[in-house]
Parts: C-alpha cells; structure tokens; sequence
C-alpha cells in the first residue's frame, strides 16, 4: 500500500506546469485515483477494506508532513514545487539548539535580547533617537521600543494571521494581507510516552496504527473528542537513552488541536487504553510520562508550519517574502520578510527558515554594496562615481549637472570662451553607453532614441555625430564603440567581461559562459535560477541544468544516429540554445541581481 501510496502522490506533484489542475487539492487527486482502483483489486470485500484502512494511515501521515488537517486542504497545482532534500534524515548533536548556538557564536556578545515579545511594528515613519530619525519603530509588549532602519520579520505565519490586525502600523498592504489570510498553516504535533520497559520487539523502529473501519474514501467527520487518537499516525521508537524507554507519536489537524485541550493525564489515559488494545493486552503497563508540543495553543507560533493551501500558489510565497515598502526607489528599505513560509521550495522546513534569513541578511547587505564599490574604486583613483539604471532612468538627472561642475572647474584650453559642451562617453562594449544617452535624452529634451541600443557588444562601430543631450546647458555627446584593455588580467576577468556581453558569446563559447554563470550563480547562492526553470534543486553540473533548460523551452533536435542495425533517430537536446537563453535570462535579471564581483568587494578592507 506505502508504494501505491507514495506513487500517487508522486503523480500530484506533476501538474506544477500544467495550465489547469484536474482538480483543487491533493486529497481529492489521491482519493479520485484510488476510487478508480479500487474496483480492479481482485480481494474480497473484506481485504479490500483493510487495504482502505492502510491508505488512510498514510493520508494521516502526508496530514503530518504537510502541516495541515486534510490533504484536501492542500493545493495540487503548486504541490510539486515543494523541494525535498537528498540525503539522510538527520539528528542535529544537541538538538536544534546546536544550529543556533553555532550561528550565535559568530555574533558580538549582548547583541541578543530574549523574552521581549514585539507587540506592533511601526514603519513608514520618522522616530528620532539620539539625535538620528528612523523610520521603522518596533514596540515590545512590556512597552519597550526600538528604533530601526531595518527590521526583518520572522514570527510563524499563524501568528501573523491572529495578529495581522495590529502587528503592523501602518497595517500590511492588502495583497500582502490576504496572502496571509489565505496561505495554510495547520498543527502537528509530537506525544512522547516514556515506558519502564519496552513492549515492542527488539530492532522494530516504527508502530504504525491502522483502524479498520476507517477509509479515506469515506467523507466522515465525526467531533474530535470522540476520535482524536484516530488520527495519531504511529509511534516511532526512538534509540534508547540511558534507562528510558520512549515512543514518539505524530498527530495532525484539528484532532491534534483538541489533543492540545486535554491535560497530560487525560492524553496519557486515551493513549494507554490505545495501546492496550492495539497490542491485544489489557495489562500492559502504562506509560510512566507523557510529554508533548502544543504548537496551535503556544501563544507565539499559533500552529506547526506553512503549506500552500487551495487558492494559493508558490506566487504567493514570493509575495509574503517581498520586502516593504514595495517602491524603494521612494522610500529605503524597512520591514523584510523571513521565515519558513517565504520560502518557495522549501516552506514547512528548517532548512527553508535558515536559507529565508540568508537571503534577507544578503538582501540588507546589498543596500550596502554601493558604498563598497565606491570606496573600492576611490581606492583605484576613481572618482565622482553615480549609480544609474538607464532602464528606470534612475539618478539621470545627476549626470549632467555633475559633468558641468566638473567640466567647469577644470581648465578649458582655447576653448574656455565656448558655453557648449562636447562629452565623449567611453566604456567597455556593451556597458550601455548608448542607453546613458538615451536616458539622458528622455530626462532632458522629452526625447527618444538617437542612438541604437544593441544588446550585444559591437552595435557602435565608429565615434558618430553628437547628440544634443541637454538645452541647458547645451550639452552633446559623442558615442563611440566600446574599448577593452589589452590585456585582460586572469581568465576569470575574462569571464566576467563577457558574461557581460563585452565580447560575443560565441567567441568564449555559450556553454563555458553558461558553465561559469552557474558555477558563479551556486558559489554565491543565488538559486534564482532553480525557479525561474523549474529545476527540482540547485545543480552544479551545467549538462544537466541545460538539458532540463532545453527540454522545457522545447529546444531539442532529432539526429540521426548509423547504428550496425540501422539508422535511428534520436532527440537531443540543444545545449547551445539552452545557453542562450540562460545567458539571456541572467542579463535581462530574470534569474535576480547578481555582482558578479561580489569576491572582489569582500576581499576588500572593511
Ligand atoms: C512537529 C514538527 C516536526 C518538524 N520536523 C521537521 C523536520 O524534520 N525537518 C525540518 O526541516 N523541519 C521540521 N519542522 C519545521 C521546522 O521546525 C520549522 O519550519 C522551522 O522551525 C521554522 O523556523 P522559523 O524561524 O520560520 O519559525 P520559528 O522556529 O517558529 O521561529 C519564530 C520565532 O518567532 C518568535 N516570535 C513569534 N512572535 C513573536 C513576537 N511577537 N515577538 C518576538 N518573537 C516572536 C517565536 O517565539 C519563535 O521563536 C517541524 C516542525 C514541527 C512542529
């Protein structure tokens, strides 16, 4: 039943590129295909019935991984984007506490402050201290404050959805809040029974619990205090520790919410009697403890973790991890997003909270790459560097009136007499001189296109004539056809120019570009790549990545292959194809911003 089982929910992860999911939820996907099975089974009635039943413990355990109360619950479509890791389970030494202790070592001592609940987070204001003004202020429950330019969210989506109301000051924007209110986060809960004595076999691992009158075909919701340890899935036995003997069962959905109601005597007694009669022995000795998590009443976490619920999308979770306020070009960035549930892939994990963090951390780090790149290029004896986006028309209008200051505070030769000015625009090919006067045009004269823009390097082949940039003061440029030093210092250099489009991809090779993109892309941990092609996980071999690449945008090719037999035709993949578009992707931004000399900066004195 366990393969029948695990393949079909294999088959639900397959509709992630589909335009429409046959159904909502993964529940009724499952169920709608057993339905269709069942009939085929050769079994009496009877063995039919006990099969039902196993199944429906496996719906009880899929409840648990997935967080939620039914797998009905859980929305097909997006299902398959969930990312399992390769590799082992594994015991964190010293528990989890051990992952956060290692990260805690790395920090300042005192900079960590516990037990200081947050009660609202004021942004988008101007709080002044000590003689500097904020604009994000986080106010604690014992009515502490904090004042920041920064702050990154990372309270469990279940407490958000209680206090989405009051968290935020002014309140979330209202796709972002509806996010909230929509996406899934259901209980899961752990019960360990500690015994005097084991009862199960030596070498059994796992007690697995099946009720015979119980089917997941049967749409049946009877009042969790009649049934709640229906839905305990099992116990697993965990390695004996010292004299203690200790089961751990998994329990999900409302019937774990209830679970949570009782006292520790009441759980211990329902779980006793269980035992009892699962074992076929009424004397079985009781448990001597019992402890357990109770993730939904625990005030700060108000349930277990995410999942994507029906009439949510992985979208979604990208928009929950979008950072506030949505228009930075108007106001800096202030409350970022981390968390389990802002993780695309990896929602509901450990792994996924930790990278969530890793991303927004890399996100306040950027804000400060400006200042490093200048001080960088001061060191080279640059000066007078402005950041522009040509496409945005960012920071254009810095341009002309910081040429003429410096035009006119430098000495002129003869041409002192003259009011025009005639700038040259030098650069790398490719580096988008021709987009700065264009930009420029736009800014100043309302203006379009005077030169052709060429996404590859070489389009400027001669210095033309000047274009009138500016009226005042009247200001042409001159553009000309990008240069590359002679000598380039390292290959790796090499590389990064081209990435760049300095020269033309088939001179380098798309694949090598594309090899270097990737290795860069992982070195960096920018997986930006992984959704945007829909790979099951980062990869670090470019043959594999490009195939899925070509196979997914289609481009593939039949050849003929001369066998001893006869000639076969065979579909390959178009590597090359496949390059150029990840090539592509990765200067358009489609795979997210990346500095290619991210190594270059963090060699750099602080
Ligand atoms: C039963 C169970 C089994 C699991 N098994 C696995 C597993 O095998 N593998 C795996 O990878 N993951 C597992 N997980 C999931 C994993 O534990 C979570 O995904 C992960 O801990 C989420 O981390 P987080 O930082 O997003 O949230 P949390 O760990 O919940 O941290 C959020 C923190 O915010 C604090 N907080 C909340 N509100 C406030 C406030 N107002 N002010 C200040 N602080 C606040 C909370 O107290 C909490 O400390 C399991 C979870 C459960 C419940």
């Amino acid at each position: 039943m366990g393969s029948l089982f695990y393949s079909l929910l294999d088959q639900s992860r397959e509709f992630l590129h589909v335009a429409e999911a046959p159904v909502p939820s993964v529940g009724e996907y499952l169920k709608n295909e057993i339905h269709q099975r069942v009939a085929g089974w050769p079994e009496a009635e009877e063995a039919k019935k006990l099969k039902l039943a196993i199944l429906n413990n496996f719906f009880n355990v899929e409840c648990c991984v997935s967080g939620t109360h039914s797998m009905d619950l859980v929305a097909l479509g997006p299902f398959g984007e969930y990312t399992v890791l390769p590799g082992l389970d594994c015991t964190v030494p010293g528990g989890y506490q051990g992952v956060t202790n290692c990260l805690v070592a790395s920090l300042p001592q005192d900079v960590m402050v516990f037990n200081k609940p947050v009660k609202t987070i004021h942004w988008n204001g101007s709080f002044p201290e000590a003689g500097e003004t904020f604009p994000v202020l986080v106010e604690c429950e014992d009515g502490g404050c904090f004042p920041a330019h920064h702050v990154v969210v990372t309270v469990p989506l279940g407490f958000l959805k209680e206090r989405l109301d009051t968290f935020f000051e002014p309140p979330l924007p209202l796709e972002k809040a509806e996010v909230v209110r929509k996406m899934g986060f259901g209980t899961n809960n752990k019960i360990y029974l500690e015994f005097e004595e084991p009862f199960w076999e030596p070498g059994c691992q796992h007690i697995q619990l099946v009720w015979e009158d119980t089917s997941p075909l049967e749409d049946v919701a009877p009042a969790p205090q009649d049934t709640w340890v229906k839905k305990l899935v099992g116990f697993w036995v965990l390695p004996a520790f010292g004299s203690a003997h200790v089961l751990c069962g998994f329990i999900a959905g409302l019937e774990s919410e209830f679970m949570e109601t009782l006292s520790d005597e009441e759980v211990l007694l329902s779980l006793t009697r269980l035992l009892r009669r699962v074992t076929g022995d009424p004397q079985l000795p009781a448990p001597k403890s019992v402890l357990r998590t109770r993730w939904h009443s625990a005030p700060y976490t108000r349930g277990s973790y995410s999942y994507v619920a029906v009439g949510t999308t992985g979208g979604d979770i990208d928009l929950l991890a979008e950072p506030l306020p949505a228009d930075t070009e108007k106001a800096q960035l202030q409350v970022l997003f981390a968390g389990e549930a802002t993780h695309r892939t990896f929602y509901s994990t450990t792994h996924g909270a930790l990278l969530s963090g890793w991303r927004e951390a890399d996100r306040l780090i950027a804000l400060r790459d400006p200042q490093k790149i200048i001080q960088h290029l001061e060191g080279q004896g640059l000066q007078n560097v402005i950041f522009t986006n040509c496409v945005k028309d960012k920071n254009i209008k810095q341009v002309i009136p910081a040429v003429t200051e410096l035009v006119r505070s430098s000495y002129r030769y003869h041409r002192g007499e003259n009011v025009e000015l005639c700038i040259m625009v030098i650069g790398v090919p490719n580096v988008g001189k021709s987009s700065l006067i264009n930009s420029l045009r736009r800014q100043h004269l309302r203006k379009g296109k005077a030169t052709r823009v060429g996404g590859e390097p070489g389009v400027t082949r001669a210095v033309m004539s000047r274009i009138q940039v500016c009226e005042r003061p009247l200001m042409f440029l001159l553009d000309t056809p990008g240069v590359l030093a002679p000598r380039i210092e390292s290959v790796e250099t090499g590389l990064k120019l081209a990435l760049c489009g300095t020269v033309r991809d088939h001179l380098v090779g798309e694949e090598t570009l594309a090899d270097y993109l990737l290795y860069t892309l992982n070195r960096h941990q920018l997986f930006g790549y992984v959704q945007h092609y829909g790979l099951g996980g980062a990869c670090d071999d470019v043959g594999s990545v490009l195939k899925h690449v070509a196979v997914r945008l289609g481009k593939t090719q039949k050849v003929k292959v001369l066998t001893g037999t006869g000639n076969v035709n065979v579909i390959q993949p178009n590597y090359t194809a496949a390059a150029h578009d990840f090539l592509r992707a990765f200067r358009s931004g489609l795979l997210g911003p990346v500095m290619l000399d991210r190594d270059v900066l963090q060699s750099a004195p602080p």
